[in-house]
């Protein structure tokens, strides 16, 4: 066998590994390998110990908390908001944490969304989270059009997205387009620049979905001059089941009126007036709604610590490196076994998780899972493995890769239905 496809390889990896550290940060799930970060990312002491001080300072302060204490309440949205501006390219005041991906798709897209004239169909794709696409038909039934206003470019393999076809789509007709960073299965980047190049020469705003590609990989939202953007971060962030989403508003639509509106879009200086017209922050805090989720926010204040200490360039290059040898050793280990590589293979179109179709996907996760690998299905035939550059390593891409040809070779997925689980 070549030197390269040993466990010792493996090892020699992780010793050359510059992040190898972190994976300290972390509680690893028991034994496993976990290769779902990018759906739920694990639990760090630092956002478990944030909750904690959060806690305390309820404890301690009662409504004083809004003021005092090391996080005042009244100022986390912004504050966290600073402090992920690093990993967006957002430049100060263009990043609120707030509300959920869904919710605040709803916000800027009742907020730039201006149908007129002729130019009244909102353009968005094929591929994307079904989510994304429940708003969008609804925001366009808000303003009085049908569903055959929305336009979804279409993918010629299913899988991957063409940019050029993509700015073809970008007629007279269009008034707002909203696309994904990185497709949520084939784990493709869509080139932002390029997009929203081609999208300002027609005069047409473009926002994009960061889910998939927030804490993955580095973005130059500002430098690019998109127009807006938002996220979850439960995903490669490591916020914790429904932590706070966030959102970006380029500076030069800052001071626009907020689509939904509530008291917390308010100036800060001005929201206790209590007066009956808004005053909207002159910041993207604008396009926040209620009171903030300060329980939820919480795990992001140490969650976000360790992307500021990792740097996101070192990130994306270890998860670069890991998706890389990952895709050799399927290519080595599993050419026996049927397995199709759907995502990109090239640097720099291939996101953070590797993308594979299998017809047995749905019980090969499951034997998966109980051999202690984690990985996520997705319909009908699709298997991600998202192998994280702050706490998996090498050895686990090997280990992973060996168990998937253990359970192939003795057919143990056989023991499962090939359906999916009702959280898959
Ligand atoms: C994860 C994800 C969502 C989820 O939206 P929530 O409002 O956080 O539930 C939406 N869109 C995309 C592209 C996603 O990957």
């Amino acid at each position: 066998m070549e030197a390269k496809y040993t466990k010792a390889y493996a090892g020699k990896l992780d010793a050359r590994d510059e992040l190898r550290d972190f994976r300290n940060e972390f509680y690893l799930k028991n034994e496993c390998v976990y290769m779902d970060g990018n759906s739920l990312g694990l639990m760090s002491k630092r956002a478990e110990q944030s909750v904690y001080d959060l806690l305390s300072s309820w404890r301690e302060y009662g409504i004083d908390g809004w003021t005092e204490g090391n996080h005042p309440w009244y100022y986390l949205s912004e504050s966290l908001g600073e402090k992920m501006s690093e990993l967006v390219g957002a430049s100060k005041g263009e990043v609120v944490v707030t509300g959920s991906t869904t919710v605040n798709l709803h916000q800027l897209v009742s907020t730039f969304y201006e149908p007129a004239g002729n130019r009244t169909k909102i353009l968005a794709d094929s591929l994307n989270f079904p989510s994304d696409i429940y708003a969008l038909k609804a925001q366009l039934k808000g303003k009085g059009y049908n569903e055959s206003y929305l336009i979804q470019v279409q993918s010629e393999d299913g899988h991957m997205l063409d940019e050029e076809t993509i700015i073809e789509a970008m007629t007279k007709e269009v008034a707002l387009i909203v696309l994904p960073s990185v497709l949520y299965r084939s784990g493709q980047i869509l080139d932002m620049e390029k997009l929203t190049k081609a999208a300002h020469e027609r005069g047409i705003k473009i926002g994009f979905d960061l889910c998939h590609s927030i804490g993955a990989i580095p973005h130059q939202l500002h430098e690019w001059d998109v127009d807006f953007a938002f996220w979850c971060t439960y995903k490669h962030l490591n916020g914790g089941p429904g932590s706070v989403a966030a959102l970006y508003v380029n500076k030069k639509h800052l001071g626009a009126s907020p689509g939904l509106a509530g008291w917390f879009s308010s100036d800060k200086e001005k929201q206790f007036d209590m007066e009956h017209t808004l005053t909207p922050a002159s910041n993207a805090g604008a396009f926040q709604i209620g009171t903030p989720h300060i329980l939820s926010a919480a795990p992001l204040i140490g969650a976000l610590d360790l992307f500021h200490e990792a740097g996101i360039e070192k990130i994306r290059r270890k998860s670069l490196q890991l998706t890389a040898y990952m895709m050799d050793l399927i290519e080595y280990e599993l050419k026996d076994f049927n397995f199709v590589i759907c995502n990109p293979v090239n640097d720099k179109q291939r996101g953070g998780h590797i993308y594979l179709e299998h017809p047995e996907a749905a019980r090969i996760c499951k034997a998966l899972k109980m051999k202690k690998v984690i990985p996520d299905f997705r319909k009908p035939s699709g298997i991600r493995l998202a192998p994280v550059a702050l706490y998996n390593s090498f050895t686990d891409v090997y280990d992973c890769v060996q168990t998937m040809k253990n359970i192939m070779e003795d057919k143990v997925y056989e023991q499962y239905s090939n359906e999916r689980e009702v959280v898959s």
